[in-house]
C-alpha cells in the first residue's frame, strides 16, 4: 500500500504528532472562528475539525448545519491559516467538501461500519488528490477497519491515517469506548507505515479523562491526536461532555510529554516494542477478567450463605473442567497449563466463598465448614 508520511502532506506540515482540534460539531459562524482564533492564538495550532453532517446514534438529536458550516470552515481557514477536516458519509458530502476546498476528510466509525458506504465514497475518490482519515469502525474488527482503508487505497489515495477511536461497548464501563489499544498496535504491524492518530475524545467522552488518554498515545508512539475543542464546551450541541475549551487544550499540550517518536534502530526496536505493548494491553485486560469473575463468586457465596446451600457441587466444578479445557484445547492451549490455572481459581474462589460463608455463619451464631464452589 502506498502511504505518503503525514508531514508530506502539505508544505508546512512538519515531524511529530499531528494535531487535529475543533468542536464536535460546527454550530454558528460564531462558534467555528472563536475555537479556532483561541486555539491559533495561543497554542499548537494543526488542523481544524468540524461535523457538519452529523450521524447520530439516534433520532431527534442535533443532526449538523449541512453544508452552511463548509462556509465557517472556509473562513476560520482564511483568518488562521490552519487546515480544515470535515467527516464525509456518502459521495454528496464528498463533492461538496471538494467544491468548498476542504483539505482533509475523514470516514467516521459509523460509516466505516458500513463497506456499501465505504465502496461508494471510495469510487467517489477515484481520480481526487486528498488525504482521507479513517476511524476505527463501532465494533472491534480490525479486518472491517483495514478493509475500508484499502478501499481508500484501492481509489488512489495515498495520503491516508488511521484515527483510534475506541471501540462500542455494551456494558457501562469507564470509556465511552473501550480504547483496546492492541488493536491500532496491530494495525501499524499489518500495514506498514500507516499513521495512526488517537481521538481520546471519542474513547473517554469525559474532558477530564481526555489528557490522560492523549499522553497514552504518545507514549504508545502514535502519529497525532484528534481532539474536540469548543470555546464553549458546556453548551454545545452534541458530546458536550468530552470537549475541552481552548485554555484546557492548550494546558493539555503544554505538559503532554512527547516521546521520541523513532528509535535509530527501526525493524526489530519497533516490532519488539509493539507486541510488548499488545501484551500489555492484553494482560490489563485479563486483570480485569479476573476480578470481575471473582465478583460474581462472591455475589453466588452471599448467594448460598443466605439460602444455607454450602455444599461443594462436584457436578459444576467437573463441567468447568471439562467445558474450559475443551475450549482451551481449541484455541491451542497446553492442557496442563489450563487445568493448573482452573485449580488456582477454583481454590481461590472457595478461600473467598468460605470467608463469605463463615461470616454469614457467624451471625446467624452456628459455623460452617463446607467448602462451596463456584
Ligand atoms: C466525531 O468525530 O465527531 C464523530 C462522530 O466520531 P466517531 O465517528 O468516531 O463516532
Ligand atoms: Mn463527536
Amino acid at each position: 500500500m502506498k502511504i505518503v508520511p503525514l508531514k508530506d502532506w502539505f508544505d508546512e506540515f512538519e515531524d511529530g504528532p499531528l494535531m487535529i482540534v475543533g468542536p464536535c460539531s460546527a454550530e454558528s459562524e460564531e462558534q467555528i472562528l472563536r475555537t479556532a482564533e483561541a486555539v491559533v492564538e495561543y497554542c499548537t495550532p494543526g488542523v481544524l475539525r468540524a461535523g457538519i453532517w452529523k450521524p447520530r446514534t439516534r433520532p431527534g438529536t442535533f443532526s449538523g448545519v449541512g453544508s452552511r458550516g463548509l462556509g465557517w470552515m472556509k473562513k476560520a481557514k482564511e483568518k488562521t491559516g490552519m487546515r480544515i477536516a470535515v467527516e464525509v458519509a456518502s459521495p454528496r458530502h464528498l463533492e461538496a467538501c471538494l467544491n468548498a476546498g476542504i483539505d482533509i476528510i475523514w470516514l467516521g466509525a459509523r460509516t466505516v461500519s458500513n463497506p456499501f458506504s465505504v465502496q461508494e465514497i471510495s469510487e467517489a475518490l477515484k481520480g481526487v488528490d486528498i488525504p482521507v482519515l479513517v476511524k476505527n469502525p463501532l465494533n472491534p474488527d480490525i479486518d472491517l477497519w483495514m478493509g475500508a482503508i484499502e478501499r481508500v487505497s484501492n481509489a488512489g489515495i495515498s495520503k491516508i491515517a488511521a484515527v483510534h477511536r475506541g471501540f462500542s461497548p455494551f456494558e457501562q464501563t469507564r470509556y465511552r469506548n473501550m480504547p483496546k489499544w492492541e488493536i491500532p498496535i496491530e494495525l501499524r504491524r499489518r500495514i506498514k507505515d500507516i499513521p495512526v492518530i488517537c481521538d481520546p475524545s471519542h474513547i473517554s467522552g469525559d474532558s477530564r479523562m481526555v489528557p490522560e488518554l492523549a499522553q497514552k498515545a504518545m507514549d504508545l508512539n502514535m502519529d497525532g491526536l484528534m481532539v474536540e475543542v469548543h470555546y464553549k464546551p458546556k453548551e454545545a450541541l452534541s458530546d458536550s461532555n468530552q470537549q475541552l475549551s481552548p485554555a484546557e487544550y492548550c494546558r493539555m499540550m503544554n505538559e503532554l510529554e512527547i516521546r521520541c517518536s523513532k528509535p535509530e534502530d527501526v525493524g526489530f526496536i519497533n516490532n519488539l516494542e509493539e507486541l510488548r505493548n499488545q501484551v500489555d494491553s492484553v494482560d490489563h485486560q485479563i486483570i480485569e477478567l479476573l476480578a470481575r469473575r471473582l465478583e460474581i463468586v462472591d455475589l453466588i457465596g452471599q448467594y448460598k450463605a443466605r439460602n444455607n446451600v454450602a455444599v461443594l457441587q462436584m457436578d459444576r466444578w467437573l463441567e468447568i473442567l471439562n467445558t474450559r479445557l475443551e475450549q482451551a484445547g481449541l484455541a491451542g492451549l497446553d492442557d496442563s497449563f489450563t487445568e493448573r490455572y482452573l485449580k488456582l481459581m477454583h481454590q481461590e474462589s472457595i478461600r473467598r466463598q468460605t470467608i463469605i460463608m463463615q461470616d454469614g455463619s457467624e451471625k446467624k451464631g452456628k459455623s460452617a465448614d463446607d467448602s462451596p464452589d463456584d
